[in-house]
């Protein structure tokens, strides 16, 4: 069975450039409905922790770099089958290739600079969603 929560954060280029409410707008315009959300800075030990799962790859210190560069906005989101129709609104991972009206083709800058994440999975959405959030925040 399909999940009904997912966890996107807006990063830090979307919200240094302003555009974390037209952000927002999009997402609830989708159908979502945020059962959770905050602003937080995040410092290297809190991202690395993050995208632990990255830590190999070539852009993991850029990444981390990146993300602790100012604030970010991780909100929980509920909707019926939330992580596959999130994935579809926000678009690729690299904004050259996502389809045209979706978050990241609309707002990102790069493949590292891409305005929002969203979870991959069901069990990925519950563990993020913990990442930032206590259970009496999310359910
Ligand atoms: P996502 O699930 O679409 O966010 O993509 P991934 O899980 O593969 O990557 C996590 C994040 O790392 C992406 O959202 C980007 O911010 C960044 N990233 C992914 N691939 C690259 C890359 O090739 N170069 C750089 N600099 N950053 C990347």
């Amino acid at each position: 069975m399909n999940g009904n929560i997912t966890l996107t954060i807006i990063k830090p280029d979307a919200t240094g450039k302003g555009l974390a409410g037209k952000i927002i707008d999009h997402i609830l315009q989708a159908g979502f409905r945020i059962k959770a959300m905050k602003m937080v800075y995040m410092d290297e030990r809190t991202a690395g922790g993050f995208y632990a799962v990255h830590r190999e790859r070539p852009f993991f210190q850029d990444l981390v770099k990146f993300m602790t560069s100012g604030p970010c906005i991780p909100m929980v989101l509920e909707k019926d089958d939330a992580v596959a129709d999130f994935r579809k609104l926000i678009g690729a991972t690299n904004p050259a290739q996502a389809e045209e009206g979706t978050i990241r083709k609309l707002y990102a800058e790069s493949i590292e600079r891409n305005a929002i994440h969203g979870s991959d999975s069901d069990e990925n959405a519950l563990r993020e969603a913990h990442y930032f959030f206590s259970d009496m925040e999310i359910f």
